[in-house]
């Protein structure tokens, strides 16, 4: 008999028929002799609307009490599953993320499990019950308050779950039939990977594609957890996302040369776009020792998550340089303040903040190795009219940095040239992409 771990995204179970199909899917899983664990989103939007709601009644809701409304809106998915999982005949119970032993840290809003101790799960799947959890949340044992793990969570829950009960695959069901090349709402053509290396799905993850969450990637990789991201809305087969060793990924990529050496292909897994970001410039920053040091030290204070930094040659009649970085939006206004605050100490002459720019990350194995790839990106935007703003690399990816309005189009113009258009349009079968 095999642990199964299926997790459904908001999309999956948007209304009751939804929800009643999803139920029929995991109850051909359970009829086949496979113990089913289920981890479950809030219907729809119900987490946007939520959110909205609290906004609508401060502007700043209380941390905690954020989270205990947004994890209102798993308990209604989770129960309404549980009872069309029955209403086929099939025993099935739901359980909150603190029922399920789902153990955080004391972060609201962006909580990380410290700890899963799944024993009631367990024992609905020993009485032979389908156990639905309700994704996203989990409990403080310090605070004894419930948490959560950040948008998009349900994807660690379910990882978190698999691998607590040593599951043989965790299935992420979504709205499109797996991780495509780039996001199909924003470039049609793009086409279905059917393997991704952990490592390429995490710089996707963290470049800005949605289509997993990036600490259920990370979670999954550190715990060797097959993960499989597939179609609710079909059977198609989805997408593998292998843990590749570092000599599985050397051996992936080498290629032999006419003259019989051993180079690296650059295998290009797809392209993701960001417009969650916004950048900071210092402006006019004495060029000595110990300026960026004494910068990023306060950043780091703020707990923001500074992606692509640049520094810029000093003007040698002043002695002073600038230095960009980006980072979340929602975290730029608090940066703001605390440099601001240390602005004597510092020197720099002042700050400029840009919201309107967005990311492009193209990720694949093998880059590193070969400066083409950097060339052809660059030569497709140019031939494009795309100014590129920034630009930073890492081993298997290359970021840069345009004005938010291009970047969609940058994805699509950098698609086409590095040959990843498929043949037909992607569908995605529901979802508003909110
Ligand atoms: N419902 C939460 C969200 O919308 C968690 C999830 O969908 O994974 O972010
Ligand atoms: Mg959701």
């Amino acid at each position: 008999m095999a642990l199964i771990v299926q997790k459904f995204g908001g999309s999956s179970v948007s209304d009751a028929e939804s929800i009643k199909r999803v139920a029929k899917r995991i109850v051909e899983t359970h009829k086949a002799g496979n113990e089913v664990v289920v981890a479950v989103s809030a219907m729809g939007d119900t987490t946007d609307e939520l959110l909205d709601l609290a906004h609508d009644v401060t502007p700043i809701p209380a941390p905690r009490e954020l989270d205990m409304l947004l994890t209102a809106g798993e308990r209604i998915s989770m129960a309404l599953l549980a009872m069309a999982i029955r209403s086929l005949g099939h025993d099935a119970r739901s359980f909150t993320g603190s029922q399920a032993g789902m153990i955080t840290d004391a972060r609201h809003g962006a909580a990380r499990i410290v700890d899963v101790t799944p024993g009631r799960v367990r024992d609905a799947l020993d009485e032979g019950a389908v156990a639905i959890v309700a994704g996203f949340q989990g409990f403080n044992r310090d605070t004894r308050d419930i948490t959560t793990l950040g948008r998009g969570g349900s994807d660690t829950t379910a990882v978190a779950l698999a691998a607590a009960l040593d599951a043989s695959v965790c299935e992420i069901y979504t709205d499109v039939d797996g991780v495509f090349t780039a996001d199909p709402r924003i470039v049609p053509l793009a086409h279905k990977i059917d393997r991704i290396s952990s490592e390429e799905m995490l710089e996707l993850a963290a470049s800005g594609a949605k289509v997993l969450h990036i600490r259920a990637v990370e979670y999954a990789r550190r715990h060797g957890v097959t993960l499989k991201v597939r179609s609710s809305f079909n059977n198609t087969e989805g997408t593998l996302v292998i843990n590749e060793s570092a000599e599985e990924r050397a051996a992936r990529v080498a290629v032999e040369t006419k003259d019989g050496r051993t180079v690296e292909e650059p295998i290009i897994a797809g392209v993701a776009t960001d417009l969650s970001e916004a950048k900071i410039t210092v402006v006019g920053v004495p060029d000595v020792p110990g300026k960026a040091a004494q910068i990023f030290k306060i950043v780091s204070k703020t707990n923001a998550n500074v992606d692509i930094i640049v520094q810029n040659v000093s003007a040698a009649a002043t002695g002073l340089t600038d230095i960009s970085f980006t980072l979340p939006k929602s975290d730029g206004q608090r940066v703001l303040t605390a440099l601001t605050a240390e602005q004597p100490d510092v020197g720099f002459q002042n700050l400029q903040y840009d919201d309107q720019i967005g990311k492009l990350a193209l990720v694949g194995a093998g880059m590193r190795s070969n400066a083409g790839v950097s060339a052809q990106l660059f030569e497709a935007l140019y031939d494009a009219g795309i100014n590129i703003e920034m630009i930073s690399t890492s081993e298997i990816r290359i970021s840069v940095v345009t004005r938010a309005d291009t970047v969609n189009e940058a994805a699509r113009v950098v698609h086409r040239a590095f040959g990843l258009d498929g043949d037909a349009q992607a569908i995605v079968y529901a979802g508003t992409g909110r």
